[in-house]
C-alpha cells in the first residue's frame, strides 16, 4: 500500500486501460473512495462484478461530483462528448486528466469545456494490449512504462506534480511534450505501425482466398508480429487515425 493519494478519484471509461488503472489504485490504496463511470449497464455491472470500485455511476455527470482526481479512459473521439457531459459537474481545484492516444485533438474537443479553476491536464501512458474491456486489465500495467503529459501553458505547476506522483506511483516514469510534439513521435513509434499491421493483414485476408491456406499455412514467420497488432480495438484505432 502506498496511501491516499486523493480522497475521491472518478474513472470514466473502465476498459484496458481504466480498469488497469482502477486494480492499481485498489491495490496500492490510492484513493478514499474509488467511483467508477462508463456508459453501458453491461460494461458497469461487469467492473461492479470485478469489484473495480467503490462506487458505479453510468451517469458521468452523477459519477465526478466531489471528485478531486478524473481520469477519462474513453476512445479519443468521445472525449469532447464526455468532457460536455461533466463540466457542470466539476469542482474547483479538481486535476482532469485523460489518457488518449492523441493529444493535439483531445485537447482541442476537452478544453473549451473545461470550468475556470479545474485542472485539466492531457496525458498519454505508453503501455497496453491488442486486447479491450474491463477483463482485460491488470494490476501493473504501467510499471516501468512511460506516461507523457503535454500540459497547457497556463496549467498549475502543483497539480501537475501532483498527477505525476500519481502515476510514479503506479510504476511509471513520466515526461512532459508539447502536444503536437507528442502526436509527432507517437505517429512513427505506434500509430504508423497499427495501421501498417492493419493493412498487411486485411491484404492477406484477401490474398487468402486466393491462394487457399498457404497464407495461414506459413504464416509463423515475420507475419505473427502483424496480427498481435491488427487485432486491437477497431473503435479505438478508428478515432486515433481520424
Ligand atoms: P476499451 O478497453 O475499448 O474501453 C473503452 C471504454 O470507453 C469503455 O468503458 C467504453 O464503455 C467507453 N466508451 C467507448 N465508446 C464510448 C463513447 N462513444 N462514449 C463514451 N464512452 C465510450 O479501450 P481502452 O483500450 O481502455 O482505451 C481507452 C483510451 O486509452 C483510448 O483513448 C486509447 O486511445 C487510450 N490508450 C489505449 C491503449 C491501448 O493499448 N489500448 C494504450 C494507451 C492509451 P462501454 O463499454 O460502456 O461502451
Amino acid at each position: 500500500m502506498t496511501g491516499i493519494l486523493f480522497d475521491r478519484i472518478t474513472l470514466i471509461g473502465i476498459g484496458l486501460i481504466g480498469s488497469s488503472i482502477a486494480r492499481d489504485i485498489k491495490a496500492l490504496g490510492l484513493a478514499g473512495e474509488l467511483v467508477i463511470s462508463t456508459r453501458s449497464e453491461a460494461t458497469l455491472k461487469r467492473a461492479e462484478e470485478l469489484a473495480l470500485g467503490d462506487r458505479y455511476e453510468t451517469s458521468a455527470a452523477e459519477a465526478v461530483k466531489g471528485a478531486d482526481l478524473v481520469i477519462v479512459s474513453v476512445p479519443v473521439g468521445s472525449s469532447g462528448m464526455v468532457a460536455e457531459q461533466i463540466a457542470p459537474s466539476l469542482k474547483p481545484g479538481t486535476i482532469l486528466t485523460d489518457v488518449g492516444s492523441t493529444k493535439a485533438s483531445v485537447i482541442a474537443q476537452m478544453a473549451p469545456h473545461v470550468p475556470q479553476g479545474v485542472h485539466f491536464i492531457p496525458g498519454h501512458p505508453l503501455a497496453g494490449t491488442e486486447k479491450s474491456g474491463p477483463d482485460a486489465g491488470f494490476a501493473g500495467l504501467f510499471k516501468g512504462r512511460w506516461c507523457i503529459f503535454t500540459p497547457l501553458p497556463d496549467t498549475d505547476a502543483a497539480a501537475l506534480e501532483k498527477l505525476k506522483d500519481f502515476w510514479i506511483a503506479l510504476g511509471s516514469r513520466v515526461d512532459e511534450m508539447d502536444p503536437q510534439h507528442h502526436d509527432k513521435v507517437l505517429a512513427i513509434v505506434s500509430h504508423l505501425p497499427h495501421i501498417i499491421a492493419y493493412n498487411i493483414v486485411g491484404t492477406a485476408d484477401d490474398l487468402e482466398t486466393v491462394t487457399e491456406s498457404e497464407v495461414i499455412k506459413y504464416s509463423a514467420s515475420g507475419f505473427r508480429d502483424f496480427t498481435r497488432l491488427a487485432a486491437s480495438d477497431p473503435t479505438m484505432w478508428r478515432d486515433v487515425c481520424l
